[in-house]
């Protein structure tokens, strides 16, 4: 069974966010069940400096040019890389300028993306040719209407990471794209007169899946489905709608090996996690007490992270004796606000603005407590870091963080099911609840180290995921 992955990012060439770390991770995992999987990405600078020996497999006119088809091998996996430098080969994001201006031709390079997967399954590289093509988000939702437009010459399977990026584009791009204008349609890719890319994958794939069964649920509702939810409960219905958790790629994220933490530990050495806290507070000039609760965020600074609430609910921490160490970058806003209370509780609150990969794991490896109070969640990952490094994780029950932490309610911690905090009403109120009982477990010290081993010894691995995607491939063919 030859599947092609098609995205945008592919952790650790280039990320930024949760998806990268999926794609860097499930393939790895689908080979090693035995199925032959490769990736198609776009040749970003980052992703063709980390690939530097490809050769050509084939060249081919397009909408957006003459564009070349390299491939190479990552670790293992095999990549294909579209080189059109033109479209791609501009420093910083993938998507946006440094201004955060997305850049005018998305439409352009992102269609690309799709219709070179499509190209792919109808045999563009003579040796190796899809029967699955797995798009996931909106980067890559065309490539679904290009299989459509082109009589499925491969099954597909739809990956949403997060429905509140939809690539929307004027209707008028259509003429340039190759797709058939009758696609411009309620019945198709069209939403509210705009192209969507994100609908493209929602409609013509033949299964939506998105990384937590619990989102899989709530966007087929009006609060989470962003206008796509009537289309989505019919998914639901046919039963071609279902979620699939992401995991953790233990071999990056596992704190017995984890090199780039001052000191590793596991669940029978967790004293040896102290150390990393003691550097943590040192290194973000906090007051250095190994007994005072130590608070986290790694996170985009965005809405959706709920990072509002804990500005609301940061007063109550500190007064606790608690700390905040905070890893984060994106709205203005939320860094300027989060920076005033660092310049305000020196001691207490620490902030690093920017995206820095190995701090994340220090961070994750030195505090107690991980901060995930999301407005919506489709998995999350920070939370499933918290787990496997005894840092228990404080979210609210939504998406994926509501089917990965349990709450150290009395009844939980009684059958030891308990693996961090969970809280329901999304405002400062419930979060301050559960921080309130987050400090009361951390006076218990006995108790908290035993959630802390139960949460370490719970498995996230790929393997399961891996093999419910083969399923559902095997199930489409
Ligand atoms: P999302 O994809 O919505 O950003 P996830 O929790 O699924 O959220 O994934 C976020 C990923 O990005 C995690 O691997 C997290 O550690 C990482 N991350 C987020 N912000 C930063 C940052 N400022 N520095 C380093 N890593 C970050």
């Amino acid at each position: 069974m030859q599947v092609l992955h098609v995205c945008s990012e592919m952790y650790p060439l280039l990320k930024t966010g949760g998806l990268a770390d999926v794609v860097g991770a499930l393939p790895t995992a689908q080979i090693a069940e035995g199925a032959d999987v490769r990736v198609l990405l776009p040749a970003f600078p980052d992703v063709r400096n980390g690939i530097p020996d490809t050769v050509l497999v084939a060249e081919i006119d397009s909408f957006a040019g003459r564009v070349s088809l390299r491939y190479g091998t990552y670790h293992g996996v095999g990549v294909y890389l579209i080189d059109a430098p033109w479209l791609y080969d501009r420093p910083g994001s993938p998507y946006h300028d440094q201004s955060m201006r997305a850049y005018p031709d998305n439409h352009r390079r992102f269609a690309l993306l799709g219709w070179v997967a499509c190209e792919m399954a109808k045999g563009l590289d003579r040796y190796w040719r899809p029967k699955l093509v797995h798009a996931h988000d909106w980067h890559a939702g065309l490539a679904c209407a290009y299989l459509a437009a082109n009589g499925y010459p491969a099954r597909s399977v739809f990956t949403v990471h997060n429905l509140a990026y939809q690539g929307l584009f004027a209707a008028h791009h259509m003429a340039e794209l190759w797709l058939p204008s009758s696609f411009l349609n309620v019945y198709g890719l069209e939403f509210y007169g705009q192209i969507s890319f994100l609908k493209a994958g929602l409609y013509f794939a033949d299964h939506v899946t998105t990384v937590s069964p619990t989102y899989s649920r709530e966007i087929t509702r009006s609060e989470f489905g962003y206008g796509m939810e009537g289309l989505l409960q019919d998914r639901q219905r046919q039963g071609r709608l279902s979620g699939i958790l992401n995991g953790v790629d233990e071999g990056i994220w596992e704190p017995s090996h984890d090199t780039r933490l001052t000191a590793r530990y596991d669940a029978e050495s967790l004293k040896d996690k102290a150390k990393n806290k003691i550097h943590l507070q040192k290194t973000m000039g906090l007051e250095v007490n190994e007994s005072l609760p130590l608070f986290a965020v790694v996170s985009r600074l965005t809405s959706q992270k709920g990072l509002d609430l804990v500005l609301e609910a940061l007063p109550g921490l500190l007064a606790q004796g608690g700390q905040l160490a905070l890893l984060g970058a994106g709205d203005a806003v939320l860094q300027q606000a989060f920076l005033a209370a660092a310049a305000d509780y020196p001691e207490q609150v620490g902030v690093q603005i920017g995206y820095h990969e190995a701090f994340s794991h220090r961070i994750i490896g030195g505090a107690d407590v991980i901060l995930v109070p999301s407005r919506f969640e489709p998995c999350g990952l920070t939370q499933l870091y918290g787990l496997k490094y005894g840092t228990l994780p404080l979210v609210r029950r939504t998406g994926g963080l509501a089917d990965t932490v349990v709450d150290c309610a009395l009844e939980n911690l009684a059958d030891g099911t308990a693996s961090g905090f969970v809280f329901d009403d999304c405002d400062a109120a419930a979060l301050g609840n559960a921080i309130r009982r987050a400090m009361v477990l951390w006076g218990r010290p006995k108790h908290w180290r035993h959630v802390q081993r139960h949460a370490m010894s719970l498995d996230f691995g790929w393997q399961v995921a891996a093999k419910d995607y083969l399923s559902l491939y095997q199930r489409l063919l």
